[in-house]
């Protein structure tokens, strides 16, 4: 009668949506402060002044039909030009508007580049750990998602382990960094490495594999640390960009596809991407956000505020006996379980008031997630929490 698999997607949520709701269902017994909530990747800081400007802006002098009306399929020519001029002036890169396809998201982003690639029997190399949404979107396209384990000493990747992972069936490799849930930053070393390893696979197997880069946390990073620009290491890269975290906009659903102007044949591959927002109906982004961004071009949300959480955080449960990543951006803190099942360590944490997502589900088992985007105050308040935790466990 219908697709079991999708009824199994809609029926059995993701175990971060699980703590989420069972987050809501808690304050609503106990109260709001007494719940430590570190589930879900919701930005708390507000979208930076420019955002409100730009809505009154547009609300107030944008025609309202043209405004509220459909835009081309691919989105507004001139945000696609606003994003182009941006990006070439931030990465010396010459890309224009034509190399853009605006989103709802880097999850439609990423949906949409894997249908525009996937032929059957492709596969997809992601880097554990990995967002888990990623097997979903693989899947969805018929395709097999390999996971590649980190280097578990530093989360950076394991260049071995990529290279025997590479096969003849690699359609493309999935890059995220700043990474969710390490908020580790993949180093130039470590991405020159990679794209050498590619290179010489795309050679030996005589077809193009791509990087996809998923950087909704490129400009969330602390202490001066670089992000590459993966466009200018390797020729066939895709990026998968969004707003969600950058200007804090999650719940607005608007972002990008960035195909490089240095891919093989890339007018192809982009007329492909549109192909695939029409074939999975993401076409016209939201018009109103569109014009926002197109005003907000090199604006991030005040990234101190969660710099000044990563520090608190890691000093304290390093102090405690937690042993834990140190996050060069993103806002998650990645910690080893204080005991070998983390879904028992996460059930553990809630006798506590504390909510931290277990991390199998992102492909490395025996971690938790913490989600720092929260208040400096609910860490202050939590900090006595963490410590009574690892007490119990003998720290
Ligand atoms: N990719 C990663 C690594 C993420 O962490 C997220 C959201 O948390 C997404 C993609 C999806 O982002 P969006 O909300 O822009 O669709």
């Amino acid at each position: 009668m219908l697709s079991e698999k999708m009824l199994e997607l809609g029926t059995n949520r993701s175990v971060i949506r699980d703590l989420f709701e069972f987050a809501k269902e808690r304050k609503a017994e106990i109260g709001e402060d007494h719940v430590f909530d570190f589930s879900i990747g919701n930005p708390s800081v507000p979208a930076p002044q420019c955002v409100q400007e730009a809505i009154e802006e547009v609300v107030r002098d944008v025609d309202p039909v043209l405004l509220h009306g459909y835009t081309s399929a691919q989105g507004d020519a001139g945000l696609r030009q606003a994003i182009a001029g941006y990006v070439n002036g931030q990465h010396g890169t010459s890309l224009t508007a034509d190399n853009f396809y605006i989103t709802v998201g880097a999850a439609a982003s990423l949906s949409i580049t894997l249908k525009a690639l996937a032929e059957e029997g492709d596969e997809f190399i992601a880097f554990a750990p990995f967002f888990p949404e990623y097997r979903v979107f693989v899947e969805n396209t018929g395709s097999k998602l390999v996971v590649v384990n980190s280097d578990p000493h530093d989360f950076q990747i394991d260049q071995e382990a990529l290279a025997a992972a590479v096969t003849r069936h690699t359609k493309a490799v999935i890059l995220n960094s700043p990474n969710n849930p390490s908020g580790v930053v993949i180093h130039e070393e470590g991405i020159r490495q990679a794209c050498a390893t590619l290179e010489k696979k795309q050679k030996e197997y005589g077809h193009p594999i791509f990087l996809i880069t998923d950087e909704p946390y490129r400009e969330l990073v602390y202490d001066d640390v670089e992000v590459p620009y993966l466009m200018n290491y390797y020729d066939n890269t895709i990026v998968c960009y969004s707003y969600s975290k950058s200007l804090s906009l999650p719940g607005e659903r608007i972002g990008y596809i960035a195909v490089s102007d240095r891919a093989v044949q890339w007018q192809q591959i982009y007329a492909a991407v549109c192909g695939a927002g029409r074939s999975l109906g993401y076409v016209c982004a939201p018009s109103l956000f569109q014009q926002v961004v197109k005003r907000c071009q090199g604006q991030t949300a005040d990234v101190s505020v969660y710099k000044k959480n990563r520090d608190l955080l890691y000093q304290a449960l390093t102090e405690y006996g937690y042993r834990c990543i140190r996050p060069d951006g993103a806002f998650y803190l990645f910690v080893e379980s204080l005991e070998k099942d983390a879904s028992a360590f996460s059930e553990k944490a809630k006798e506590y008031e504390l909510l931290l997502v277990p991390a199998d589900s992102f492909g490395t088992p025996g971690f938790v997630r913490i989600s720092y985007c929260v208040s400096t105050e609910q860490i202050q308040n939590a900090l006595p929490a963490f410590q009574a935790l690892a007490q119990a466990y003998g720290k």
